[in-house]
């Protein structure tokens, strides 16, 4: 079985965990945990939010669209 796309790395592992329904996968979410005091990935997670953001965007829009 195929595991969802992490938003941020875009790997496909398992033992993620989902939020607003995008996916993220393990080591990004320890390495979200850590980079709390890492400002060097703080940019890297800036970046996957927006990227997260655009996502759930285009499935609001998307949705929206559907529903008329
Ligand atoms: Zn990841």
């Amino acid at each position: 079985m195929d595991n969802p796309e992490c938003f941020s790395c875009g790997a496909s592992t398992s033992g993620g965990l989902k939020i607003l329904g995008q996916y993220l996968c393990e080591n990004c979410e320890t390495s979200l945990v850590k980079c709390q005091t890492d400002k060097f990935e703080y940019q890297h997670w800036i970046d996957s939010c927006h990227r997260f953001w655009e996502k759930l965007n285009r499935k609001i829009t998307g949705f929206e669209e559907e529903a008329e």
